[in-house]
């Protein structure tokens, strides 16, 4: 099967988003093939964060369609969405800090799971939550610290934390918001390790202003600029495209 058969996931046509007069998503267009890895970037304030809140279902869209699988899911909870296999992190931390890694990881797998009732009638229902919080654990390189409280974690580890709180459910789509930032040059190098991996097999969506980081880790980069996104394409096109270099890379010291 070619990348063009590949299932659309996720499909934004003419997203709209203002908050009383001030138009914050302006026509935002984008596709996102089954299995890709997709980063969003743009200014400061160019609406990346708002686009996540409108396809996790945060916020409802002025206009346009959000489609999931081929289901418009504009107006849906983020509970809904979730239960539909879509999961996000936050820019801002997601995580309990008087609880464990573990538990923290535990608590994720079993609100992933809390919609079906006759699943607690089953003892072999807690051995599976014990087996995918094990899983998790290793998946995102917690092991050795899984009786750490999450507020006495290094901000590294507790962003790691937040990937695997992400991951728990076993989401189809990942949204990750700004999964890096804070992070020296050998953090940010091992969060995109620790991304790449998780998300082998999936779809992801992330907001990422580091470049080395993005370059090495998507497939597509897609630019957002007040609202609209100006290009969508491979990161090595993104690189050499004036308009975005004007628009963006041209400025990406004055980016945070
Ligand atoms: P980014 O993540 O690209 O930095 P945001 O999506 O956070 O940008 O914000 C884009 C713009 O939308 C900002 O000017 C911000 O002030 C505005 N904005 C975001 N959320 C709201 C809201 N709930 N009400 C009013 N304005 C908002
Ligand atoms: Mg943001």
């Amino acid at each position: 099967m070619s990348a063009n058969d590949l299932p659309v996931v996720l499909e934004l046509r003419n997203l709209r988003k203002h908050f009383g007069n001030t138009q914050i998503i302006r026509g935002a267009d984008l596709q996102l093939k089954q299995g890709e890895r997709l980063a969003l970037i743009g200014p400061n304030g160019a609406g990346k964060s708002t686009l996540f809140n409108l396809v996790s279902g945060r916020t409802a869209a002025s206009s346009g369609e959000i489609l999931l699988r081929g289901r418009n899911i504009n107006g849906l909870s983020p509970f809904q969405v979730n239960r539909l296999g879509l999961a996000r992190s936050f820019q801002v931390s997601n995580i309990f800090p008087q609880l464990s890694v573990r538990e923290n990881l535990r608590a994720a797998v079993l609100s992933s799971h809390g919609y079906r009732h006759v699943f607690w009638r089953r003892l072999s229902a807690l051995r599976a939550v014990s087996q995918r919080t094990e899983e998790v654990l290793r998946q995102c390189g917690l092991q050795a610290e899984c009786d750490t409280l999450g507020g006495d974690l290094s901000y590294a580890a507790q962003r790691a934390l937040e990937i695997g709180i992400t991951i728990a459910g076993d989401a189809g789509l990942i949204l990750l918001d700004e999964p890096t930032a804070g992070m020296s040059r050998d953090e940010s190098a091992a969060a995109a390790e620790l991304i790449r991996s998780v998300s082998a097999g999936k779809t992801l969506l992330m907001i990422e202003h580091d470049m080395d980081v993005v370059f090495g880790l998507v497939d597509r980069i897609a630019v957002l600029v007040d609202g609209r996104i100006i290009a969508c394409d491979t990161p090595a096109a993104i690189r050499g495209n004036r308009a975005v270099q004007a628009a963006y890379l041209g400025n990406a010291e004055a980016a945070p």
